[in-house]
């Protein structure tokens, strides 16, 4: 019965196909539930046990990071293998609670407690929200927001700093490079580094990197990250800090992370190189059947590029909202020109002075400018929704018309 039956926002009925067209859409978070139709049809070697007796100690059997699995760090090495994003041979790994815990590890090991002054934690805007408010909210004495790296002058300040260079970036898609002149240290967050996203163009080898199950497999809710780290000193504050925060890591999400990539990795396993660039598009019409069922990035791929052409077509004649345009490069990984298809779409409103509020009195849920360093006349919205919510966010933002009152 519909009372038994919990539906997703915006659907309803007893079996939850029938579209509320009067519902608001909330797009505010990147939750990438986009991924579940990849991991319907790949249920079978996804499953994960994990028995009573098991995993019950707060240590694992590692050498190296003593509550990280030793299968997961296999398996995270041999995924950026496959994928070529990031050199991992004779590099550290450390796993968090998501990379969320980890950015705050790195503040931790990167800042002395030697220091007079906090260390200024910067990044160019528009910059991703989480960092100001995860950075300050304890008013640590180690370290503070200092706001967009483009105005931030090292040579004026008397304590050290630290740029975080999110590429791509969250939230406008770009590939970022870090901008302060000095010697202070840099933080690659590269959440958004899969081909899914964005072209790989290189494999990274960037002193310290972070990485999310978040965005490349869509386990957000496992709460795993990683970083990449040269410095073993690094590594061990690192560990350090994870060790105070929470004495280490959801062993349970570790086994589930480490099922989950060893997946992926397989989907790839048996593949010819000439194969991984044969990348069949997904469409509206096609059925995912079709699709290399098992490859997690052709099938990202196919989603994110289709669904940009979509945004793109919708917004082409719009009078209301634009969106930037990227250059297409080479990507090591489909070995073939490949468009930027970012989480995000980063709008800008180009009559109204408050993007976040039109959007909102059109049901949809965005984030303003102002939480990412910049004007109100930009929101993000994001792309990694399910399916017929992304279709309706289109269809609404293609209709927005701030003259007239909406329906
Ligand atoms: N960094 C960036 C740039 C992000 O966009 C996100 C997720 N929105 C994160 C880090 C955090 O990811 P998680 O904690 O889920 O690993």
């Amino acid at each position: 019965s519909a009372a038994t039956c919990k539906c997703y926002e915006c659907f309803g009925g007893v079996d939850c196909s029938q579209v509320i067209n009067t519902c608001v859409i909330d797009l505010d978070h990147g939750d990438p539930t986009m991924f579940e139709d990849f991991w319907f049809r790949n249920g079978g070697n996804s499953i994960t046990v994990i028995l009573g007796y098991q995993r019950m100690s707060y240590f694992a059997q590692s050498k190296h990071v003593w509550f990280m699995e030793s299968e997961l760090d296999q398996q995270i090495r041999a995924l950026h293998q496959v994928v070529g994003n990031a050199v991992t041979e004779g590099r550290h790994i450390v796993v968090g609670t998501g990379s969320t815990q980890l950015f705050q590890a790195v503040l931790y090991a990167l800042s002395s407690p030697d220091q007079p002054k906090p260390t200024n934690i910067v990044s160019a805007a528009p910059f991703y929200s989480s960092y100001p408010s995860v950075t300050d909210y304890l008013r640590s004495a180690l370290f503070k927001w200092a706001g967009d790296a483009a105005k931030f002058d090292p040579a004026a300040e008397s304590a050290p700093y630290i740029e975080m260079v999110t590429s791509p970036n969250n939230p406008d898609g770009k590939i970022q490079h870090a901008i302060v002149n000095g010697t202070g240290h840099v933080v690659h967050d590269l959440a958004y580094y899969w081909p899914h996203f964005t072209p790989i163009t290189e494999a990274a080898d960037h002193d310290v990197m972070l990485f999310t199950l978040s965005k490349s497999t869509g386990h957000a809710g496992t709460r795993i990250g990683w970083a990449i780290l040269k410095d073993e000193k690094v590594a061990k504050k690192m560990i350090k800090f994870l060790e105070l925060q929470t004495i280490g890591v959801s062993h349970d999400s570790q086994v589930r992370a480490t099922q989950i990539l060893k997946a992926v990795v397989q989907g790839y396993a048996s593949t010819a190189s000439h194969e991984l660039a044969d990348h069949r598009s997904y469409n509206r019409q096609s059925s995912l059947q079709q699709l290399d069922t098992n490859k997690l990035f052709h099938f990202g791929s196919s989603v994110m590029q289709y669904r940009w052409k979509r945004l793109r077509s919708a917004l082409n004649t719009s009078s209301e909202l634009s969106i930037l345009d990227f250059e297409p490069s080479y990507c090591t990984f489909f070995e073939k020109e490949v468009d930027h298809a970012p989480a995000f779409a980063w709008i800008r409103c180009k009559k109204v002075l408050d993007c976040q509020d039109l959007l909102k009195k059109n049901r949809i849920i965005t984030r303003s400018g102002r939480h990412f360093g910049v004007g109100r006349e930009y929101v993000r919205l994001s792309m990694l929704e399910r399916n017929q919510k992304f279709e309706m966010m289109v269809d609404r933002l293609a209709r927005i018309d701030s003259s007239r009152t909406p329906d």
